[in-house]
C-alpha cells in the first residue's frame, strides 16, 4: 500500500501526520517571524542608503532563513539538531538553553504547538486531497503573519501576496468557490478596508489600520469568496475590540497605541473560511429568515 492510499483510506493517520508536520513547519515559522522581519529591514535600510547617495554600510554577515545556524541568544551556542525536536525538547531541558540554562520564551513552543494543533485539526476537517492540502499552506501563512504583526505591525507583501494570488489559483479550479466570486472577494477586501481607512483619516487625521490589512482582507477574500468577508469582518472587530479593551486595562495603555489589527483577521479568516456557511445559516435562523 502506497502512503497516499494509507492517509486516504485511514483518516487518524492523516490527522496523525499533520500534527507531527504541523509541530515541524511550527519551528519553521517561528525562526521566520523572528528573522523576516530583520532580513526585510535590513535591505530597506541598503535600499535608502542608495536611493539618498549615502556610502553603503559596511558589509554585515550572512543573515537570511538559513545563517546564521540556529543558537542560544544569550551564550550563542548552536543548538544542536536534537534539542530542535519541536515542544518536546523544550519539555525535557525545563525550558531552557542546554548549555547555560538561560529560560527560553514559552511563546516558541506554544506556536509550535499551536501550528501542531490547527493543522491536525485541518486535516480532520477536509480529510486527505487537495482542499486540505492548500488549506494547511495558508493556516501556516496566517499564522506567520500573525506572529510578525503582533511583533512588528508589519503584514510583509513577500507573504500575503503570494498567498492572495494562490487563492486566485486554486479557486480558479474551485477549491473553494468560483473563480468569480474569488476575484470579488479579493477587490472588495480590498476596498473595503481602503475605504474605512480613508473615512478614519479624513475625520482624525490619523492611520487607523496598515496597508498590509487591506492586502490581507483581499488574500482572504481571495480564497473565500466575497461571501466570507462580512463574517470575517465582524469577528475580527469584536475580537478586536474585546481583546483591546483588555489589553487597555492591564496595561492601562493610551488609547492612541496601535493594537496590530492582522491577527484578529487573520484568525476571523480561518474561522469563516472553514464554518462560514454554517455560521450565516445558524444566524439567519436565529433572527428568522430562514
Ligand atoms: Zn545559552
Amino acid at each position: 500500500m502506497s502512503l497516499t492510499e494509507i492517509l486516504s483510506l485511514y483518516p487518524l493517520a492523516f490527522v496523525l501526520a499533520s500534527l507531527v508536520l504541523g509541530l515541524i513547519v511550527g519551528s519553521f515559522i517561528n525562526v521566520l517571524a523572528w528573522r523576516l522581519p530583520r532580513m526585510l529591514e535590513r535591505d530597506w535600510r541598503a535600499q535608502a542608503h542608495e536611493i539618498l547617495g549615502l556610502t553603503p554600510e559596511p558589509a554585515a554577515a550572512p543573515y537570511n532563513l538559513l545563517l546564521p545556524h540556529s543558537h542560544c541568544p544569550h551564550c550563542a551556542h548552536p543548538i544542536r539538531p536534537w534539542h530542535n525536536i519541536p515542544v518536546l525538547s523544550y519539555l525535557c531541558l525545563g525550558g531552557r538553553c542546554a548549555h547555560c540554562k538561560t529560560r527560553i520564551s514559552m511563546r516558541y513552543p506554544l506556536t509550535e504547538l499551536a501550528c501542531g494543533l490547527v493543522s491536525a485539526f485541518v486535516a480532520w476537517h477536509f480529510g486527505f486531497g487537495w482542499t486540505a492540502g492548500l488549506l494547511l499552506l495558508l493556516s501556516w501563512g496566517l499564522l506567520a503573519m500573525s506572529l510578525i504583526d503582533a511583533d512588528h505591525q508589519l503584514l510583509p507583501d513577500v507573504l500575503v501576496l503570494p498567498l492572495l494570488w494562490l487563492g486566485l489559483l486554486v479557486n480558479s479550479f474551485g477549491l473553494l468557490t468560483s473563480l468569480a466570486d474569488a476575484l470579488w472577494g479579493a477587490v472588495i477586501g480590498y476596498l473595503l478596508l481602503w475605504s474605512v481607512f480613508w473615512l478614519f483619516k479624513l475625520a482624525t487625521g490619523k492611520d487607523g489600520m496598515g496597508h498590509g490589512d487591506f492586502k490581507l482582507l483581499a488574500m482572504l477574500g481571495a480564497w473565500g469568496g466575497w461571501q466570507i468577508l462580512p463574517l470575517t469582518l465582524l469577528l475580527a472587530s469584536l475580537a478586536g475590540a474585546l481583546i483591546g479593551s483588555v489589553l487597555l486595562r492591564l496595561r492601562q495603555a493610551r488609547v492612541s497605541s496601535p493594537i496590530p489589527f492582522g491577527p484578529f483577521l487573520a484568525i476571523a479568516g480561518w474561522i469563516a473560511l472553514l464554518w462560514g456557511g454554517q455560521i450565516t445559516d445558524f444566524y439567519l435562523q436565529f433572527v428568522g429568515f430562514q
